[in-house]
């Protein structure tokens, strides 16, 4: 039954256990320790849609920690699974929404085939049309009105991978605001999506510092950083990981690049445009990276 895990997973732990023989797959994964970042909720969004979208899903949470919400959406079509920043919605028909939000320890696994008998802290498992989807560990697994949804989505910035995506309201934000653009990239109700890896990447190739205040920015500056995460995110939805550096400055194509090779400045000690020196420093509780020469 392994041999149908796909790699639609969202947390390299996990995967670690699950794929113990699966190595590479691991690897793939590990660059994303980690709160996992917009893009990957993205794509499960898309892929839960194409295995459960449609169909009378049967749900049931074995761990018996949402045994009500399973029973109350138990038998009913799954219309859509919609993604906002980090948040994940799928829509059952009477309008019923189940909210998920990973948070730092959640992660999905997907079975294509036989699933395996649910065991251990398995919050939500969901079956149809001859797929399984297990949610294990989420912050957040809950039904939501439409209010309820409403005042959360009032709540987050916009995302730079919807459509819909508003960058004005995040300039709004930016400009007035003191705080480090560092931080603010990470505050979901400015920009909902950037993690810690995209952060330290788009910051480094738009040669911003992450200290600096976001009202520093200039309009230019951050009319290129919005287009630099947008770039970033869709990248990595469509590669299932996180790729920041291009062929020519890698000098060879990305899909040979190894793990490690992959960033500018995340997890590196010399910048990998220039050769300078990186920094890494605590910033909001999460580590950040800026190279001493490109960035400041
Ligand atoms: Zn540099």
């Amino acid at each position: 039954m392994r041999r149908n895990f796909h790699r639609w997973v969202a947390h390299p732990t996990f995967a670690t256990n699950i794929l113990a023989k699966k190595r590479r797959a691991v690897d793939q994964l590990s660059a994303e320790v980690g709160m996992p970042e917009g893009h990957t909720i993205h794509r499960a969004a898309k892929r839960h849609a194409e295995l459960l979208a449609g169909v009378s899903v049967h749900t049931e949470s074995p761990q018996g920690r949402f045994v009500e919400g399973a029973a109350a959406l138990d038998g009913r079509r799954l219309l859509e699974v919609d993604a906002h920043g980090k948040h994940l919605f799928y829509r059952f028909e009477d309008a019923l929404v189940l909210h998920v939000h990973l948070g730092l320890f959640g992660r999905f696994a997907i079975f294509t085939k036989d699933a395996p008998e649910p065991r251990g802290a398995l919050r939500l498992r969901m079956q149809g049309g001859g797929a399984t989807v297990d949610l294990r560990g989420p912050t957040a697994c809950e039904l939501m009105d439409d209010d309820e949804e409403m005042r959360l989505l009032a709540r987050l910035g916009p995302d730079p991978l919807r459509a819909d995506a508003d960058p004005e309201q995040a300039w709004r934000r930016i400009h007035q605001s003191r705080r480090a653009i560092g931080a603010l990239l990470m505050d979901q109700s400015v920009m909902a999506g950037v993690g810690n890896v995209y952060r330290a990447e788009a910051l480094h190739v738009e040669r911003i510092h992450p200290e600096r205040e976001g009202r520093s920015l200039t309009k230019v500056e951050f009319d290129l950083l919005w287009q630099t995460i947008s770039t970033m995110l869709r990248d990595g939805m469509r590669a299932g990981r996180i790729i920041t550096v291009t062929a020519e400055d890698a000098g060879k194509p990305r899909s040979r690049l190894k793990r490690g090779e992959r960033t500018y400045v995340y997890k590196q000690s010399a910048c990998r445009s220039c050769g300078g020196q990186v920094t890494a420093w605590d910033m909001a509780g999460r580590r950040a990276w800026a190279c001493t020469s490109c960035q400041d």
